[in-house]
């Protein structure tokens, strides 16, 4: 069997112009900037004008512990809003901004993939609306700054040896990880030790999803700590005076952008933090909107459920004071092989006992999400074209045993058309009841807070702390930041710290190496270890197979 690529699909489908698929939810073309034909940003004001509108029921779409591949969020995100859509309900999909690096690396772009995308694809993986620049921007004026000021005589006695600050770039460039700058005398700047961030792991990043207005996105950047004085005392970004002229780079980078569907659905796309040192999932002010706006917002959290859904809750729903209404949870047949021992180059072939095998794992996340989280829940197999009949059963069957619904779902191959299953249960799922709650209280003292993410969510038996790490969890704690809610970084690959322990791995400690206060955000990040806050390239980059004509016609991204 040959396929299309997810370019030449997306290729030949006719979009319709956005001010059309935005009347879809009542939103009159003034209240859009357009960006083009078929992109817009919404006016900063939209949620105090649907203030008093009632809120759409929340669909978060999360995953079982990923292959390297990923699993299919976005796709399964897309092609069940679109058989929403199909089934004529009010429905946005609401989801991240994709980055440059992967999309010039190994993964590709994260516009959904088969006949469940969003378009203009081309547009959405490379420059967008510029949000990602602009927020490249913001975050390297600060980095300026703090150099300028050392260089002018240094007042805030900075030292220039524990700056945390770093300069960022839309790349996965390995090169620039560990640098030495301020070289060639005096007039050129102070020489330190440097490095550089990819966009999407800058605090600014995350502070942009969070923030709820421009006034919160001023006050969350003041507070932003860049790094340490010579006594030891945190200097943030306020007392560089920054918080006016970033938020001013910001100003329109904070509105969400509209766009559509293969099949016309509005989607809302904005925001991108990683999902490992941020919490992973589009912005607060997008998710807010499209509540406002539709009956049914679907949207997706990064990673495997253990770390982006449930960010998703203690981070972000706990921030917005949001609620999901539902989950829907991806499975994929090759990762349930994958955790059943199956080496990743044979994934493709059918093979019943490793799918058995493999089952623990998408059984803890189903009890995570129903029993720790108390979320209506539904499986969603998504189909690739290698899975067999006996493979799928085996699934079903084991959802079945355990009263969880699950349901095959085919989006990838046929659009809306494949999830209109998924729709129906959906719609029944979110009047079920809903125990909603989190997975700690922000009153339980940072070691609390991570024993219980450990050995309620992750399924181990608790947690070591480097002597750095303890050190740091006391003076955060000293410094007020004990209340803050937590973000994990650690590897998507397995419920525990070691990428190798797939499936669902008991009888583990976590370790945690180090902890970091992001003030801005509004989060501890808890570090299990090096942490890639600045990926590489592959050997053979997905750039080299990407190209344009002399039309401007862009080929080969996926
Ligand atoms: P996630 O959001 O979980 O990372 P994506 O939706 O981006 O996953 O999908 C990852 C990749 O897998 C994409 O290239 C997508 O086109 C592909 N993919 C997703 N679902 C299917 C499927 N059912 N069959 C074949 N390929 C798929
Ligand atoms: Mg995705």
């Amino acid at each position: 069997m040959t396929f299309l690529t997810d370019i030449e699909i997306a290729k030949k489908n006719t979009m319709k112009p956005i001010t059309e698929v935005a009347e879809k939810l009542g939103i009159q073309s003034d209240s859009l900037d357009m960006y083009g034909k078929y992109k817009a940003k919404l006016d900063i004001d939209e949620l105090e004008r649907l203030k008093d509108q009632p809120n759409g029921k929340l669909i978060l779409v999360t995953a079982i512990t990923p292959t390297t591949a990923g699993e299919g969020k976005t796709t399964m995100s897309v092609g069940l809003a679109d058989a929403l859509n199909k089934q004529g309900e009010k429905v946005v999909v609401a989801l991240r901004e994709p980055s440059l690096g992967p999309v010039f690396g190994m993964k590709g772009g994260a516009a959904g993939g088969g006949y469940a995308q969003v378009v203009p694809m081309e547009d959405i993986n490379l420059h967008f609306t510029g949000d990602f620049h602009a927020i490249g921007a913001a975050n390297n004026l600060l980095a300026a700054l703090i150099d300028n000021h050392i260089f002018h005589g240094n007042l805030l006695d900075i030292d220039s040896r524990r700056i945390t600050w770093k300069r960022v770039v839309d790349m996965n460039d390995r090169q620039l990880r560990h640098i030495v700058d301020g070289l060639n005398g005096r007039t050129n700047g102070v020489p330190r030790e440097d490095g550089y961030d990819i966009t999407v792991a800058s605090e600014i990043m995350a502070i942009l999803c969070l923030a709820d207005g421009l006034e919160d996105l001023k006050t969350r950047i003041k507070r932003v700590v860049i790094g340490y004085s010579r006594t030891g005392k945190q200097v943030t970004a306020g007392e560089l005076k920054a918080e006016g002229a970033m938020t001013a780079l910001l100003k329109d980078a904070i509105r969400p952008n509209i766009v559509q569907t293969l099949e016309h659905t509005p989607a809302i796309i904005h925001g991108g933090p990683f999902a490992n040192i941020a919490h992973g999932c589009n912005s607060v002010i997008a998710t807010r909107t499209a509540l406002k706006y539709a009956d049914y917002v679907v949207t997706e959290a990064g990673f495997g459920a253990d770390l982006g859904a449930e960010k998703f809750i203690d981070i972000k729903c706990r921030n917005a004071n949001l609620k999901p209404d539902a989950v829907v949870l991806v499975a994929t047949i090759r990762a349930l092989k994958l955790h059943g021992g199956v080496k990743k180059q044979q994934l493709s072939e059918e093979n019943n006992e490793a799918v058995e095998a493999g089952l623990p794992n998408m059984l803890k996340h189903i009890s995570n999400m129903r029993d720790v989280f108390g979320l209506p829940l539904v499986v969603s197999i998504n189909k690739f074209p290698t899975d067999t009949q006996a493979e799928i059963d085996i699934v079903l069957k084991a959802c079945q045993e355990i009263n969880v619904p699950a349901v095959l779902s085919d989006v990838w191959s046929k659009g809306g058309e494949g999830g209109l299953e998924m729709a129906d249960v959906v719609k029944k799922l979110v009047n079920e009841e809903n125990n909603f709650r989190f997975a700690y209280e922000s009153e339980d003292t940072i070691e609390e807070k991570l024993h219980k993410l450990v050995t309620k969510v992750y399924g181990g038996d608790g947690v070591e702390y480097s002597a750095e790490a303890k050190k740091e969890m006391k003076v955060l704690t000293e410094n007020g930041y004990g209340h803050l809610p937590l973000c994990v970084a650690k590897t998507q690959y397995s419920f525990s710290d070691n990428k190798n322990l797939l499936c669902s791995p008991e009888g583990f400690t976590l370790t945690i190496k180090n902890l970091k206060v992001s003030a801005g955000a509004g989060f501890i990040v808890a570090l299990t270890g090096a942490i890639m806050t600045m990926p590489g390239l592959p050997k053979v980059p997905a750039s080299e197979n990407i190209d344009v004509d002399e039309a401007g016609e862009i080929t080969g991204l996926f």
